[in-house]
C-alpha cells in the first residue's frame, strides 16, 4: 500500500480536489490511504477565530465562521453533482464548532486544549469534501476520524505521537478497510490523547500523520503532494532560480525541515526513516514532474544541497557585568526552553553571556520574565536563521571563507556549525534575507560552483591520475 498526503493548497478548492481525485484513481491498484490537510488558510482562520473569540469580539468571530462555512459549502456545490449529504455534514460540523467559540467569547480565554479542538475542524471539514468527491467518482472511500487512530501525549498544540498505541490503532482500523478494497481518508494534523482529548501535531503536522500511517502499515512509499516541484535548493518563494533536488537523504531532508524549510514538517521523516520507507515530495499542480525522493542512500553530491531559512527568530542574550558561571545559566536556560518545547537552533556561551535563538515570541516573553531579575536580558527581534545543509559540510573546502566573503556588508549576528555536522547556520536581519539567499545560491548552488567536499576533490584527483 501507499500513503498519499495532500497539503492545504492541494485541497484548496473544487479544482484542486478534482486533481486529487484523478491522482488517487491513477493509483488505486497500489492501495492508497489518503491523508488530507485542511483547505489552504483554514487552520489560520480557525486559530484567528479562537483569538478573536478570546478577545470577546463575538460579531467578528461569527463573521469569520460564516465565511469559512460558505467557502466549504460553495466548494461542495462546485465539486459534487449531489451535495445534499455533504452540505448537511458540513453544517453539522459548524453547529458543533459555534458553541465552542461562543464559550471562549464568554470566558474571554482560550486554553491550548480548546485551541486544538477548534483547529481540528479544518481537517475534519476537508476530509468530508475529499471523501465525498472520491465516492462520487466511483472510489469506495471510507472517511476515518484520525483522532480514533493517532494517540498522542497531552502537549496540546504540538503533541507527540505515542508510537505503540498509534501503530496498533492504525493497523486495527485501516488494514480491514484495505482488505475490503476500500480507500481510507483521514485528516492529517489531528489526533487525540489516550483519554480522547483532541490534540494537534504542530503546524504543518499532516506530513507527520502521513508518515505515521506509512510506518504503521509498512507502506511501499509515502507521497507528500504539495504546491512545488519537490524539495528545491531553497524556498522558491524567496528566490526565482532554485534547483531541483532529485533525491536527498533522510538526514539531510530532516535537517532542512528542522532549520525552517516548510516543505516538510520536521518530525515527518522519523517514522519513515525507522522503517526505511521512501518519501516522495510531489507537485499536485504538476504531477508529471518527478519531484524529490527522500530515502536512505542517495548518490553523493558533495556540495551544499540546499539553503534553509527560518523566519521570525529572536536572538536572546542573557548577560551580567561580572563574571558568573555561564554553564549554570546556560543549563537553566536550556532546561527552561526544553520544557517549553522550544530548544534553540544555535547558541553561544561566553564568560559573561549566553545567547540563544528562539523562534516563538511567547516563549521569548516567558524566558525574559523568568530570568530578567537575575541577569540582563536583551531580545533582538526580526531576525532570520539561514542554514546551509549538506552531508559532511565540514569537509567542503573553503566554505566558511567563501560564505563570509559573500556576506560582505551584511550584519551577521551569530553563526555556528550545526551539531549534526550537516549544516552551517547564521543569524541575519530579516530584511537582508532575499539578498543573502541570492548571493549564497549564486555562490554555492549554481552551475559554476567550485566548492566541493574534500573527499570529492580527492576522488576527482584520483580519477584523473588513474
Ligand atoms: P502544504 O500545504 O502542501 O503542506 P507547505 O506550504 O507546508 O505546503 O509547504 C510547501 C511550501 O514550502 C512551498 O510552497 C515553499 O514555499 C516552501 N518551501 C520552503 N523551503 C522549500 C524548499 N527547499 N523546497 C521547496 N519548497 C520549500
Ligand atoms: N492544517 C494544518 C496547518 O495548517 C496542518 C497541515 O496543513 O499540515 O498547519
Ligand atoms: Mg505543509
Amino acid at each position: 500500500m501507499i500513503v498519499m498526503k495532500f497539503g492545504g493548497t492541494s485541497v484548496e478548492d473544487a479544482q484542486a480536489i478534482r486533481r486529487l481525485v484523478n491522482l488517487v484513481r491513477e493509483r488505486l491498484w497500489q492501495q492508497p490511504v489518503i491523508v488530507s490537510s485542511a483547505m489552504a488558510k483554514v487552520t489560520d482562520t480557525l486559530l484567528q477565530a479562537t483569538s478573536t473569540a478570546a478577545s470577546g469580539n463575538e460579531p467578528a468571530t461569527l463573521e469569520l465562521l460564516e465565511r469559512l462555512e460558505s467557502r466549504h459549502i460553495a466548494t461542495a456545490h462546485d465539486l459534487l453533482r449531489d451535495c445534499s449529504q455533504t452540505e448537511a455534514d458540513i453544517s453539522a460540523l459548524f453547529a458543533e464548532l459555534r458553541p465552542l467559540l461562543s464559550a471562549i467569547c464568554a470566558l474571554r480565554e482560550a486554553t491550548p486544549r480548546l485551541s486544538d479542538r477548534i483547529a481540528s475542524f479544518g481537517e475534519r471539514l476537508a476530509t468530508v469534501l475529499v471523501s465525498a468527491a472520491l465516492r462520487e467518482s466511483g472510489v469506495n472511500a471510507a472517511l476515518i476520524d484520525a483522532r480514533e487512530c493517532i494517540v498522542t501525549d497531552d502537549h496540546f498544540t504540538c503533541a507527540a505521537p505515542l508510537m505503540d498505541a498509534s501503530n496498533q490503532r492504525l493497523s486495527a482500523r485501516l488494514i480491514p478497510l484495505l482488505e475490503a478494497k476500500r480507500v481510507p481518508v483521514l485528516g492529517g494534523f489531528i489526533a487525540a490523547t489516550a483519554q480522547g482529548q483532541t490534540t494537534t501535531l504542530g503546524r504543518g503536522g499532516s506530513d507527520l500523520t502521513a508518515a505515521l500511517v506509512g510506518g504503521a502499515l509498512d507502506a511501499e512509499r509515502v507521497e507528500i503532494w504539495t504546491d512545488v516541484d519537490g524539495i528545491r535548493s531553497t524556498d522558491p518563494r524567496l528566490y526565482g532560480h532554485t534547483r531541483h533536488i532529485e533525491s536527498i537523504s533522510f538526514q539531510e531532508a530532516a535537517e532542512l525541515a528542522q532549520l525552517g524549510a516548510k516543505v516538510l514538517h520536521p518530525s515527518t521523516l522519523i517514522p519513515a526513516m525507522e522503517k526505511n520507507i521512501p518519501v516522495y515530495v510531489l507537485n499536485s499542480r504538476n504531477p508529471l514532474h518527478p519531484g524529490t525522493c527522500v530515502r536512505t542512500e542517495c548518490p553523493g553530491d558533495d556540495g551544499v544541497k540546499a539553503i534553509a531559512v527560518k523566519h521570525g527568530i529572536t536572538l536572546v542574550q542573557a548577560s551580567t557585568a561580572r563574571s558568573f558561571r555561564p554553564t549554570g545559566l546556560a543549563s537553566e536556560m536550556f532546561s527552561f526552553l526544553e520544557a517549553d518545547g522550544c530548544l534553540p537552533d544555535i547558541a553561544s556561551i561566553g564568560q559573561t553571556s549566553v545567547t540563544v535563538t528562539v523562534d516563538n515570541k511567547e516563549v521569548v516573553a516567558r524566558l525574559t520574565k523568568q530570568f530578567e531579575k537575575r541577569v540582563n536580558i536583551k531580545a533582538e527581534n526580526s531576525k532570520a536563521l539561514i542554514s546551509l545543509v549538506a552531508e559532511g559540510i565540514r569537509q567542503i573546502v573553503g566554505l566558511p571563507v567563501q560564505v563570509l566573503l559573500a556576506l560582505d556588508g551584511i550584519e551577521v549576528w551569530m553563526s555556528s556549525p550545526g551539531a549534526s555536522q550537516r549544516s552551517f547556520s547564521f543569524v541575519i536581519s530579516e530584511k537582508d534575507v532575499p539578498e543573502v539567499v541570492r548571493r549564497l545560491h549564486e555562490l554555492l548552488l549554481e552551475d559554476n560552483c567550485s566548492l566541493l567536499a574534500a573527499n570529492a576533490e580527492q576522488s576527482v584527483a584520483h580519477a584523473a591520475v588513474v
